[in-house]
């Protein structure tokens, strides 16, 4: 079996906490703590193949300062997260990819955008085919996620997984 690190990053308080637990413990809360970082582990099946993700759900508002040299060391692939109902926290999408491929010093490296909160649908600020878009123009995996709803949680890291394979 192959083991791989994920790390999810994104704007505070656009659901990379919901989304990090809906995948490995199945449930979701509507608490809010912006504080917590920690490290959790899931087992996937991916083609076949058993795959034991390490998954560094990272925590705070600042992004320079937030994310660490040794999460950009670990990571084999990204998780970046904004909120459908924030133009803001999708605006930042675009500095968190930045960031990655710069600290990776590769054009691609393997990463999935996630328009999280997508059940909020009279809320929504972002359309999905403007993030679509972008996504393609920048070689990013694209899922809109309810980590409330649970859709496409599971999709959204397996995809993650095909393209930390095939890279
Ligand atoms: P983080 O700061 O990115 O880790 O965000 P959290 O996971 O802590 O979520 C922030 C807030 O958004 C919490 O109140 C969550 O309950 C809520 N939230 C997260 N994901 C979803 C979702 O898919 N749909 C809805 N409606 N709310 C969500
Ligand atoms: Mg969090």
């Amino acid at each position: 079996s192959k083991e791989f690190t994920v790390v999810i990053i994104g704007s505070g308080g656009v659901g990379k906490t919901s989304l990090t637990v809906q995948l490995t413990e199945g449930t979701f809360t509507e608490d809010y703590n912006p504080t917590i970082e920690d490290m959790y582990q899931k087992l996937l099946n991916v083609n076949n193949e058993k795959i034991l993700l390490n998954l560094l759900d990272t925590a705070g508002q600042e992004m320079y300062s937030v994310i660490r040299d040794q999460h950009w060391r670990s990571g084999n692939g990204f998780i970046v997260v904004y909120d459908v109902t924030s133009k803001q926290s999708f605006d930042d999408v675009e500095k968190f990819v930045d960031l990655v491929k710069k600290n990776k010093e590769a054009d691609e490296f393997p990463i999935v955008v996630c328009g999280n909160k997508c059940d909020l649908t009279s809320d929504r600020a972002v359309p999905e085919k403007v993030a679509k878009d972008w996504c393609i123009k920048n070689s990013c995996l694209f899922y809109e996620t309810s980590a409330k709803k649970k859709i496409n949680v599971e999709e959204a890291f397996v995809g993650l997984v095909k393209l930390i394979i095939e890279d």
